[in-house]
């Protein structure tokens, strides 16, 4: 796995450039990568190189282009194990969980080879005489900005809906995994004529000067933040995915060790950052004590991976502390360890309430806030209530609680009795501050198409000229 990272440092030694990104690990500090930033000749340069070689590629057959998706997908089976080491070393998460990003990119990428040559339009009932049809059309340069959390997975959901519909891509990765964007940009690049995929390496400014070039579709996915300032910036569609503050709502009437083992793992799996994480939970007050101890029996027994460094957990941090502050009552956690690295304790607080930033905002961290409901109703609209609308999950033995909760909760997913999981190719659209548009799934490639109406008449049949005399 060294090999990738000395691989990279030779290439970029003799690079001149005026800003680095200097990587580190999350877990030890240590030096991962150094990579250079982009400047503003640079960024325009690749949204040239990606307009000139657009013509080309939308004109490619849709099959030929899946095709090439296709062999993008066994390059990056060769090399699963470096993307994963390199998801490790950049971003903290465990190797394991690191592979199954890797899986899910791969997977990712070969659904979208499928998808692509069987999206389509539709013909209209027009006149006989007639042939009325909408069409799909790539929409020409497409810029894929992504976030670090599960780097690998996202970027190939985006740039493979992006490149099987006949778009060119720009692809920003984050600034804090660059080096598993490098090389997944190297791995599908192979495989795809010259400009069709090219890199911009660099954080905020980058991204900024990115989608201020002349694009026709920007793909966010990341902070509700930078989506709305990409939204302001520019007059191109946009696609965000963005963040969440998730509420996961427990009946009166459930097993309470069993809802404590699914909020456990909806609030601090990946260490937290997982943008359909469990960010404030409201449990009924019938089983709340009982709930609150399994809980901290769980976190307590965690032993989690960093954050993915010390920013964030700053940040994170100063949520907990103010809402500490605010009356909170820590149960476990919430304190910043000694020692290297960027290490958060899975966090269970009590006692929460609405006006606490970490139950408006999403925290991004190991935190479990609890809420004591005294009916599911309350409970129900405390969860509905808030800025973000990405996903929510109801625990209940109640049909008609499930029934009311997926009606009224206004947020993407709705989940039922379990705080992950759910059928292949599911696409919602996110609510409220969560985003805009479609994602994932097949209907990700409706976004990065621009249907066209054709109305299309046979001439007139030409009439024999009279016969003189
Ligand atoms: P972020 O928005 O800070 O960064 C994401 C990308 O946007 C990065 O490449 C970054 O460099 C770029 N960027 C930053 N400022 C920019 C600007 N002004 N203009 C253009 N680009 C800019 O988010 P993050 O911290 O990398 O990721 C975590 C966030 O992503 C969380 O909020 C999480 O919920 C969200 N997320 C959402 C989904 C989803 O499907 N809804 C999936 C994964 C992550």
């Amino acid at each position: 796995m060294r090999d990738i990272e000395r691989l990279l440092a030779e290439e970029c030694s003799g690079v001149r450039a005026e800003e680095w990104i200097d990587k580190t690990d999350p877990a030890d500090d240590s030096p991962v990568v150094r990579i250079p930033v982009a400047s503003a000749e640079a960024i325009s340069g690749a949204v040239r190189t990606a307009r000139a070689a657009s013509r080309d590629w939308a004109r490619t057959a849709p099959a030929d282009r899946a095709a090439a998706v296709d062999r993008a997908a066994d390059g990056l089976s060769a090399y699963q194990e470096e993307l994963a080491w390199l998801t490790k070393r950049e971003m903290g998460r465990p190797l394991d969980e690191a592979r199954a990003g890797v899986a899910a990119g791969i997977a990712t990428l070969r659904q979208y080879a499928q998808l692509g040559p069987a999206h389509r339009g539709r013909s209209l009932a027009g006149a006989w005489s007639a042939t009325d049809l909408m069409v799909p059309e790539p929409r020409g340069v497409a810029a894929v900005i992504t976030p670090w959390n599960d780097p690998v997975a996202v970027s190939c959901g985006l740039i493979g809906a992006a490149l099987v519909t006949g778009n060119t891509v720009v692809y920003k990765p984050s600034e804090r995994t660059p080096a598993t964007g490098w090389l997944l940009h190297q791995l599908i690049a192979e495989e795809l004529p010259e400009g069709v995929l090219t890199l911009v390496n660099g954080g905020a400014e980058v991204g900024d000067r990115l989608v201020r070039e002349p694009l026709d579709v920007i793909a966010h996915v990341g902070s509700t933040a930078t989506g709305l300032g990409i939204r302001r910036a520019t007059t191109t569609k946009v696609v965000r995915e963005n963040g969440g503050n998730d509420p996961l709502l427990v009946d009166e009437d459930v097993d309470p060790a069993w809802a404590a083992e699914q909020a456990a793992i909806g609030a601090f799996a990946n260490s937290g950052q997982i943008c359909v994480a469990v960010e404030r939970i409201y449990v009924h007050e019938r089983i709340a004590a009982s709930f609150l101890a399994e809980l901290v029996k769980r976190a307590e027994a965690l032993d989690l991976a960093p954050l993915v460094d010390r920013r964030l957990r700053d940040e994170v941090h100063s949520q907990v502390a103010e809402a500490i502050a605010a009356g909170a009552a820590v149960q476990c956690g919430g304190e910043i360890p000694a020692g290297p690295g960027a290490f958060y304790p899975a966090t269970v607080l009590a006692g929460c309430t609405e006006q606490m930033r970490l139950m408006r905002e999403e925290t991004f961290g190991p935190v479990a806030p609890v809420s004591v409901v005294s009916s599911f109703s309350e409970g129900l609209t405390r969860a509905a209530d808030g800025a973000y609308g990405l996903a929510a999950t109801v625990l209940t033995g109640s049909l008609r609680h499930a029934q009311e909760a997926w009606r009224e909760l206004p947020v993407g997913t709705v989940k039922v009795n379990s705080v992950f999981g759910g059928a292949p190719a599911g696409a919602a659209h996110p609510r409220g501050a969560s985003g805009d548009g479609y994602g994932y799934g097949p209907e990700l490639l409706d976004e990065f198409t621009a249907t066209k109406v054709v109305h299309w008449e046979a001439p007139p049949v030409p009439q024999p000229a009279p016969q003189a005399g």
